[in-house]
């Protein structure tokens, strides 16, 4: 079972799905020359992927091309099914920063043939997740710098006052197809300046006032 850790008591939460959203923030929908989603783009992860901060991201040889994407992620401690989108944030316990690594040529690949791109998406290690902070001491989480940097070069800047689709309007989204439970972890999107990681890089990425992660990058060992 692949836990999540809720401070300030370090309380350990199982988590059950990650659900994601795609191209949530316009600057990145740019960048792959797509428009703005009219609903929310919606993928899942499984909680194997998940991994806690410090600990290695390893790029599977499937992929010659594994992008960071930082993002606020949310994670829900009150079950719901068919939540409205003003009870939506009482389902909310706290947030979090992650990163959603994507093997981007496994993505285009199956974007092209039609087919589905979990693989490029759910890998072991595509889910680093900081401990989450309660909702209450965040104060708005759509005004939050949200920045990610490479070898010390920063890629990603941005706010989450960007975001397309807020958080209540993504959980009631989300609850007319899926049972929100506890424990579940939603991943709200990526600002602009998504890009390549090779082995050895190290990632630090932090969205103020919610935490940060620091993460090496290395290859899998060969057998
Ligand atoms: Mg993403």
């Amino acid at each position: 079972m692949h836990t999540v850790v809720l401070l300030p008591d370090k309380r350990k939460i199982p988590v059950g799905k990650i659900i994601c959203l795609g191209k949530n923030y316009a600057e990145h929908a740019k960048e792959f020359g797509g428009d703005v989603p009219k609903s929310p783009i919606i993928f899942l992860k499984p909680s194997t992927a998940i991994i806690e901060n410090g600990v290695d991201i390893v790029l599977p040889p499937l992929s010659k091309n594994v992008h960071h994407e930082v993002e606020l992620t949310v994670l829900i401690g009150r079950s719901g099914k068919n939540i409205s989108k003003s009870e939506a944030m009482n389902h909310v316990a706290g947030y979090g920063i992650g990163l959603d690594m994507t093997m981007r040529d496994k993505q285009s690949e199956a974007k092209k043939e039609g087919n589905p791109w979990s693989i490029a998406k759910g890998f072991d290690t595509s889910a680093p997740l900081s401990p989450f902070v309660p909702k209450a001491s965040v104060g708005d989480p759509y005004n939050l710098d949200i920045k990610l940097s490479v070898n010390g070069k920063q890629r990603q800047y941005s706010n989450t006052g960007k975001m397309i689709f807020k958080i209540d309007e993504i959980i009631a989204f989300l609850s007319l197809a899926f049972t929100l439970e506890e424990g579940d972890v939603i991943f709200t999107g990526t600002p602009e300046g998504v890009g390549q990681v090779i082995a050895s890089d190290i990632i630090d990425a932090e969205i103020s006032g919610v935490g940060s992660l620091h993460h090496r990058v290395v290859a899998l060992k060969s057998k």
